[in-house]
């Protein structure tokens, strides 16, 4: 892959919601964003501000009613949904405030299902999953279903099946939100491990400023529109 092309271009996106209606909205009003390869960078942005419309348009969840979203140079705007289904599976991780693991597969089996998949082999994708546990440091509650984990293991299971399938991009959306202050800073710290050792690129939304200046850059989203923090 060519270093040079962004991981993630965004060029001009607007969204609104409920268009025509004495309840219109408009979230986004003309959003430019480019990630390199690499880069991590923090969203902050009051509650409301439109963060996970923006996540969700970034991460081909979601159309924007104007504008271009590119994964790796790809256009993915006018894509059938195949396309963008696929491109979202091998190259989009998510991670979210609640972990949201199947309830009745263990943590291993959480990270192992979303590779099986995208068509990896159940020996790979379990050795893959023991890795990236080990990483996380929760390779000893690998055979634990998520009720038996704790807030910050289970969150971080949640990065690992996030990672799975290798992806260039990371959006998380206040991944440490629901935590407390401590388990957050561990929890965090084990993220940015886990990112700067597979150098992707990510965007990370977080309400913490101190977590938010331990990224490379830092942006905040108001009034629909990206600005410096
Ligand atoms: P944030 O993640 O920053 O809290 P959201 O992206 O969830 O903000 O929402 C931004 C604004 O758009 C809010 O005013 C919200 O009520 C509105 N909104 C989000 N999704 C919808 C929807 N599906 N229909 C109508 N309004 C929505």
């Amino acid at each position: 892959m060519n270093e040079m092309i962004p991981v993630l271009r965004l060029s001009g996106i607007t969204k609104g919601y409920n268009h025509g209606k004495p309840n219109e909205v408009t979230v986004l009003r003309g959003i430019d964003l480019e990630l390199a390869r690499g880069e991590v960078v923090a969203l902050v942005a009051p509650s409301g501000a439109g963060k996970s419309t923006l996540l969700h348009i970034a991460g081909l969840l979601d159309t924007p009613d104007a504008g271009r979203v590119e994964i790796a140079g790809a256009d993915m705007t006018d894509q059938r949904d195949r396309v963008r289904t696929r491109v979202r599976r091998a190259d989009v991780g998510f991670i979210y405030q609640f972990h949201h693991l199947l309830p009745e597969f263990t943590a291993l089996e959480n990270i192992v299902l979303p590779q099986l998949a995208n068509g990896v082999a159940r020996k790979e994708a379990e050795a893959r999953a023991q890795e990236l546990l080990a990483q996380v440091g929760v390779a000893p509650r690998s055979a634990h279903r998520p009720a038996a984990l704790s807030g910050g293991e289970q969150q971080r299971v949640a990065f690992c099946r996030a990672l799975a399938n290798g992806p260039r991009l990371l959006l998380a959306d206040e991944p440490t939100g629901n935590l407390d202050p401590e388990t957050s800073e561990t929890v965090f710290s084990a993220l940015m491990a886990l990112v700067r050792g597979t150098g992707l690129s990510a965007l990370i939304a977080t309400h913490n400023l101190e977590l938010a200046a331990r990224m490379d850059r830092q942006i905040r989203l108001d009034q629909g529109r990206l600005g410096a923090l």
